[in-house]
């Protein structure tokens, strides 16, 4: 499969061969997955990371960190997934690339074997890691027109939409944060979210509200998106009128919250109703041997800085794990 190495570590992480035997695997390499792998190398255990796309996960596509503590005046995304994978590669992490699908624990010695495509490896514990990937608005156009004026990255193509006019759908961080974002490139960038109170921290919906360049839709929602080769208009219907309405816009950007990576853990730990995983307070799953780390654990607050806690704890709690005789 092809690579995407948004981020280049300084250090390379040495490239896994398939059929290896682990103390510890890592499925997912965002800051729950490097941080985990941080701290293992540190407990000297045998790591490996699965990644199928991105050292740095979701956090390297974000242009501007502002709340993870040590960083004032902020950081962007990849420059702190580098600095995480860099710390990692220096323990000797090791990587394998590819799409973990299946997960099963062999009877007589109790390892786990994980399947990564066409290839297995074998492990004492496993950390899973695989945070949560944006959800789909479900409407006319969406599919149709994805990359070529449909986006769920700002970071990767905001510079496409110079002086454009763009709409964000969704009101939360992701929206409000790359809203903001593309104001550097848009024209006009239109909010539109379903209610008229936003769900973005307070700070970002007032730097939202007083920006020249951004407009809202308040109470309204995206019923189709239009075009020719490329979108060229919306229609957004006004839940209190039930009015419709056409807007002429070149980019759609999508952020309407997430959906986490675990449908290859459906028969293997339990999961709660929108498939994140149930952990305890050591951070183990339902299964004997498995951990879950970071935004695809059922949890309150998912930030970068509790993803890196937990991994730090999950990483623990395996260590413990592997260690008890
Ligand atoms: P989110 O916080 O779940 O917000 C999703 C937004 O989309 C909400 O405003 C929601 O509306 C709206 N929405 C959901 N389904 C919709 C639909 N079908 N049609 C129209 N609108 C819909 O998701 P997020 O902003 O992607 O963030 C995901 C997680 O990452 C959150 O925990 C967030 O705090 C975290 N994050 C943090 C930061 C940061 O701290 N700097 C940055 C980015 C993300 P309602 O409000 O009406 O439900």
């Amino acid at each position: 499969m092809s690579v995407q190495l948004a981020v280049k570590p300084k250090l390379q992480p040495k490239i896994a061969a398939a059929g290896g035997s682990y103390d510890l695997v890592i499925i997912g390499g965002g800051p729950a997955g490097l941080t985990a792998a941080i701290y293992a190398g540190r407990a000297r255990l045998k790591t490996l990371i699965i990644e199928k796309m991105i050292l740095g996960g979701q956090a390297s596509t974000a242009f501007q960190i502002e709340n993870y503590p040590g960083y004032p005046e902020g950081i962007a995304g990849h420059e702190l997934a580098q600095k995480m994978a860099d710390q990692a590669n220096k323990l000797g992490l090791e990587v394998l690339w590819g799409n973990a699908i299946g997960l099963k624990q062999e009877n007589t010695t109790k390892l786990w074997s994980v399947d990564i495509d066409d290839k297995t490896v074998k492990a004492k514990a496993v950390i899973i890691a695989t945070g949560w990937e944006n959800a789909k608005l479900g409407v006319p156009g969406e599919a149709k027109f994805r990359g070529r004026g449909v986006s769920y990255c700002a970071t990767c193509d905001g510079a496409f939409y110079k002086d454009k006019n763009i709409i964000v759908v969704g009101g939360g961080n992701s929206a409000i944060e790359e809203a903001l974002f593309l104001t550097r490139y848009a024209a006009k960038v239109s909010i539109v979210h379903r209610r008229d109170e936003l769900r973005a921290d307070k700070i970002l919906g007032e730097r939202a509200r007083s920006h020249a360049k951004i407009y809202f839709f308040w109470h309204s929602i995206v019923e189709e998106i239009k075009g020719d080769k490329n979108v060229s208009e919306v229609v957004l219907k006004d839940l209190l009128s039930s009015k419709k309405l056409i807007i002429p816009v070149d980019g759609v950007f999508i952020y309407i919250g997430a959906q986490p990576n675990s449908g290859f853990l459906k028969a293997v730990v339990k999961l709660d109703e929108k498939g994140y995983v149930l952990t305890d307070d050591k951070l183990k799953t339902s299964a004997e041997g498995i951990f879950a780390a970071g935004d695809v654990r059922a949890k309150i607050l998912r930030q970068i800085v509790t993803a890196a806690a937990d991994g730090a704890l999950a990483a623990e709690s395996a260590r413990e794990y592997i260690e008890k005789p």
